[in-house]
């Protein structure tokens, strides 16, 4: 067996951009995937004539050509892979439907700061200074959370704290305490929580500065999807990884990492392949990691209470829906919807956690963004919801079947009642994936597609000021649960990451 240099455990976005990082540098990696193909969430899978896109509903920190700004825009230019990819520019933001009886709201979102702010007043007279500051202090947020990205001491951090007295003053709010203090109307409050589901945390812990850097980066830069699917994002990288003479190897499940005097020494798969190395990143979960790959007494004590201390996000819900009309015969004029019953997120979040009554969705249409991504004549259409809890694995097995069934048709009459358009007639294809689905497909506990949950105590600015030394010597994390939070930017900026750590921490020297 050929020695690597770094081994990264699991293929999906975040350890392919890890795995890219070290290449590109010469230095010699194995990704190893457990599934057939690499990608994890970044897939696709098809029925009958459709194609349908696994996860990627929109990739944000992407902007234009001429304003090469962004997360995701900074790993894929440094990895010479921005031009390798075919992008889509969605057309707008979302359109946000509640069934709020005291106060509903059907508003369409335009990306653009100005054209977004212009469109909040035209639903909620009387919010433009309001929202015109959300956007003030965002750019405020972006600033110090980069220059504390580059802080590597823990008095750097404190003296870039120190510097953003506007970030400072908002770092410990909430999403809902911080629009009140900007006298936020209530109307402007609720269309601007839109992409609360995004983040999958209720508003009133929600972390203000978290919530509103992400919404900035979607309205200011807009958001992308590659037009192959994300097939194509995994592909160019999986490219880059073999054509800098490093490997991806699939059907590679990892069994075990090996520990020597307290510092990882090598890899063990399922298949009994065993890959000798001082550095490993893990793009799954640590809770996996700790629990499974590592032997219980290798793993200090601190570092399990941590583990077990947090709470996983999302358990993903996904109808995947082939149809046999046009998106423009249906009417599906729109990229993406989020339909919530109210903005009140504590009682949507608290209602996620039942099958009974979770009753949120994000729906896309992928032709709205690019016509040809079905057949002439047809469209595709994904619902997503997520649960705030582990209800799925609680349910009797003898009822798993019917009960997806049933929850799937639920999510389209509620889309149907929503926007007043009428599909089921016209669905060719049905596939629908539950948390026990992605927890079998991505190794993901409990289905969480979202990795941790970004609770008050551990949001973005906790975990920023808690990054340090690596855990366990030469093991890192990247991906959905590592130090970014979830998301394709996130994952592929903590892979990045993950590795440029691994080389500054003279691991390969
Ligand atoms: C339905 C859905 C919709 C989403 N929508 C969006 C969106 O619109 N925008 C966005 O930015 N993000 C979205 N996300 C989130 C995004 O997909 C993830 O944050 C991102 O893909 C996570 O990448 P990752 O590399 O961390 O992990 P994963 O994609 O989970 O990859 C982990 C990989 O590790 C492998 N693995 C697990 N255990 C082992 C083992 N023991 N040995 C070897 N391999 C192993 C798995 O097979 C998998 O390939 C969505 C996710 C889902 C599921």
């Amino acid at each position: 067996m050929r020695q690597y240099d770094a081994v990264v455990i699991g293929g999906g976005i975040g350890g392919l951009a890890a795995a890219a990082t070290l290449a590109k540098q010469g230095i010699s990696t194995a990704v190893l995937e457990k599934n057939p193909s690499p990608g994890g969430a970044a897939n696709s899978f098809i029925r009958g004539r459709f194609e349908f896109e696994v996860s990627l509903h929109e990739l944000c920190g992407f902007g234009p050509d001429d304003r090469p700004l962004g997360s995701a825009r900074k790993v894929l230019d440094r990895l010479g892979l921005s031009d390798r990819v075919e992008w889509v520019r969605l057309p707008e933001a979302y359109r946000l439907i509640t069934f709020d009886e005291a106060s509903p709201i059907d508003a369409v979102l335009p990306f653009g700061t100005d054209a977004y702010i212009k469109a909040v007043e035209r639903n909620a007279p009387g919010s433009e200074k309001a929202v015109a500051n959300v956007f003030r202090l965002a750019a405020e947020i972006r600033a110090a959370l980069s220059d504390l990205g580059k802080a590597r001491t823990a008095e750097e951090r404190k003296k870039t704290l120190l510097s953003h007295p506007d970030f400072l003053h908002i770092a410990a709010k909430s999403v809902d305490e911080g629009f009140a203090e900007l006298g936020m109307p209530k109307r402007a409050a609720d269309i601007l929580k839109g992409y609360w589901a995004y983040l999958f945390t209720d508003c009133e812990e929600l972390s203000f500065l978290h919530y509103v850097n992400m919404l900035n980066s979607y309205i200011e830069l807009g958001s992308v999807v590659p037009k192959r699917r994300s097939l194509a994002l995994t592909g160019a990288f999986c490219d880059c990884i073999r054509e800098n003479g490093s490997d991806v190897f699939t059907n590679a499940p990892v069994r075990r990492i090996r520990v020597e005097n307290g510092a990882v020494a090598g890899v063990e798969t399922e298949n009994g392949s065993f890959f000798p190395t001082r550095t490993v990143i893990c793009d799954i979960s640590p809770a996996v990691v700790y629990g499974r790959l590592l032997a219980p007494e290798q793993v200090p004590a601190a570092l399990r209470r941590k583990t077990n201390a947090r709470e996983l996000s999302g358990r993903g819900f996904c109808v995947y829906l082939g149809l046999s009309r046009s998106a423009e015969e249906l009417g599906l004029n729109q990229y993406s919807w989020f339909i919530y019953p109210d903005m009140d997120t504590r009682r949507q979040y608290r209602d996620a956690g039942s099958i009974e009554t979770n009753r949120i969705q994000n729906t896309v249409c992928q032709n709205a963004a690019d016509p040809g991504a079905s057949p002439p004549g047809t469209s595709i259409l994904t619902m997503t919801t997520l649960f705030s809890s582990d209800c799925w694995s609680e349910a009797p097995e003898r009822d798993y079947h019917r009960q997806k069934d049933a929850f799937a048709r639920s999510m389209i009459d509620t889309f149907e009642r929503a926007t007043g358009i009428r599909i089921s007639p016209y669905i060719e294809e049905m596939e629908a994936a539950s948390p026990l689905t992605f927890s079998r497909y991505l190794g993901a506990p409990g289905g969480a597609i979202y990795g941790y949950r970004a609770a008050a105590w551990d949001s973005i600015l906790a975990r920023k000021m808690m990054d340090g030394a690596p855990e366990l010597g030469g093991l890192y994390f990247a991906g959905g649960f590592g130090m970014n939070l979830n998301g394709y930017s996130s994952a592929m900026s903590s892979g990045m990451d993950a590795a440029d750590r691994a080389v500054k921490g003279g691991r390969f020297s």
